[in-house]
């Protein structure tokens, strides 16, 4: 039978309520359980695909396609295990369901409310992934804080689950602050009081509570806040601001936040977590032997949650390499032709992100131009292979104004467009090419020289693509399309013979790279910055 653990925060948001869901999920499939996490987002939207990056961070793309919350990346970074769209449900989703229902008649006869009709839907898709039978523990994830208006129906429905489940069937971790007053000296337990008597009200009593803090806390400390928040003291658990998200686990290894856990269900201990090849990971990571700077030319540079994926990819890639990888954040629409040296000239990388629309593309073309012709090591991914295309073809096969027909629609060399099946859509979200498909990779090239295998599957969010009327052009004057979908022939990897690292992919490596796996193509990137910043230094 599965086992259900929910997480929910408190006091503030931005605890990091998926990091400590996936470290206890890393702990708890290191002990050889099989273990999931799902998140359930409070906001109205279907799913976070339609939302400004700005406003929520990456949208986050699983195996089955579908857009998710950038928790998602958290989950699979951690568990190396994919996961899928039932792994990421918003409210607008169970409304949708309910009112689909309502419409086909399902509740004739009967008013429909968000007591049962709504808390039924969500513990209907809160007990899905454990009916799979392909995991012993599921792990749920509340987004937004307790006492939020909207997280309402779903706290109710953890009531409810939780007491159908039966005690040792499903369990509550609270995630709350200890703020520090600096001028009084001390951690203060209050609002983590106040929390958890918001969370009774609701009729929930927690059975753990997760306690972020920027410093120890004392025995008397969790006495207390065991004291008047009905816990034992064991299940006080501090969670330390940490050096890194990857030293989490770790930490509540030492917090025996596992035990804890397994204790609670009734699951047996089994034996101590093997966290051996992840400690050899974090010792790689905090002992590098070189150091490069990669600059990440986009435009959502103020929000660096827009690029999670991204940065993390260049943690596990620069552990791999025993190298720290600085990633420096530069904004696309500040790149012009005649200030291109002074921005890059220090970079020993330079990696062109995805990105919707026609700001800052000039910029992205203007840089990717810079890099080509200094041999500076180059990584495109999904627009930014696009203008990769788009700059080759302007600066090299001398066609004017080509472009992304995304950008200009009357570009008289349309270099990058839209697939003819999809030009009829116009419906926003859920219209791209998404999730995984096949590639097969040339025998040759830097591509498959990384990979090391013919037949990969990478995962797509786009609506544009490689002209293949061009590709001839393209490849007699040295860009090789390396990269080819074997069913629809689509260009997936593009690449330059006579440059260091060059290399652009129309899917994003980003979601694939997880501690256990960094994505080869971010390996290599890397190990390319090593070289040319030797070079440079000699
Ligand atoms: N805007 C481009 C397209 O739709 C690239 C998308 C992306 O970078 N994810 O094809």
């Amino acid at each position: 039978m599965t086992k259900y653990i929910f997480v929910t925060g408190g006091v503030t948001s931005s605890l990091g309520k998926g990091i400590i869901s996936a470290s206890l999920a890393k702990l708890l499939q290191a002990r050889g359980y099989r273990v999931t996490i799902q998140k359930f987002d409070p906001y109205i939207n279907i799913d976070p695909g339609t939302l400004n990056p700005y406003e929520h961070g990456e949208c986050y793309v699983t195996e089955d396609g579908a857009e998710t919350d950038l928790d998602l990346g958290h989950y699979e970074r951690f568990l190396n295990v994919p996961t899928s769209q039932a792994n990421n449900i918003t409210t607008g989703r169970i409304y949708q369901n309910v009112i689909n229902k309502e419409r086909q008649g399902e509740f004739l006869g009967k008013t429909v409310q968000v007591v049962p009709h709504i808390t039924d839907e969500i513990k209907r898709n809160m007990r899905i992934l454990g009916e799979s039978g392909e995991f012993d523990i599921v792990i749920t994830e509340l987004g937004g804080t307790v006492g939020d208006i909207e997280s309402l129906p779903f706290i109710e429905a953890v009531r409810q689950f939780k007491w159908e489940a039966g005690a040792n069937n499903a369990i509550v971790i609270h995630l709350t602050l200890i703020p520090f007053l600096a001028a009084a000296g001390e951690l203060k337990t209050k609002p983590t009081q106040h929390s958890v008597k918001a969370l009774l009200e609701y009729g929930i009593q927690p059975d753990i509570l997760v306690c972020r803090t920027e410093h120890h806390i004392t025995p008397e400390i969790r006495k207390k806040i065991a004291l008047f928040c009905n816990v034992n003291v064991n299940a006080v658990i501090e969670s330390i601001d940490a050096d890194s998200i990857y030293s989490v686990p770790l930490l509540m290894m030492k917090e025996q936040l596992d035990k804890t856990v397994l204790t609670k269900l009734k699951l047996a201990h089994k034996h101590e977590p093997d966290m051996e090849s992840w400690k050899d990971f974090l010792g790689r990571l905090k002992n590098p032997i070189s150091e490069v700077t990669i600059g990440l030319v986009g435009k959502y540079v103020e929000l660096p949650d827009a690029y999670k994926s991204i940065t993390e990819s260049f943690v596990h890639a620069g552990a791999r390499n025993e190298c720290k990888v600085r990633v420096q954040y530069i904004h696309s629409e500040e790149i012009y032709p005649d200030n291109a040296k002074e921005k890059l000239g220090h970079l020993d990388g330079l990696l062109v992100a995805p990105g919707f629309g026609s700001r800052g593309i000039e910029g992205k073309i203007e840089a990717i131009r810079y890099a080509r012709e200094n041999n500076l090591p180059f990584f495109g991914i999904c627009l930014g292979m696009q203008c990769s295309v788009i700059e080759f073809g302007r600066n090299v096969l001398g066609l004017n104004d080509a472009n992304t027909t995304e950008i200009d629609e009357d570009t008289p060399h349309p270099v990058i467009n839209m697939m003819e099946d999809q030009k009829n859509i116009s419906t926003k979200g859920g219209t791209m090419r998404l999730g995984s498909y096949p590639c097969d990779l040339k025998k040759g090239t830097k591509a498959y020289a990384a990979y090391g295998k013919a037949h990969i599957t990478e995962r797509h969010r786009h609506r544009y693509e490689f002209n293949n009327a061009y590709l001839q052009q393209y490849e007699e004057a040295g860009m090789t399309a390396s990269g080819i979908n074997p069913e629809s022939k689509l260009v997936e990897i593009v690449e330059l013979k006579n440059h260091p690292f060059f290399v652009g992919g129309q899917f994003h490596p980003e979601l694939k790279s997880t501690v256990a796996n960094p994505h080869p193509l971010f390996v290599k990137f890397v190990a390319a910055a090593i070289d040319f910043s030797k070079k440079k230094t000699k």
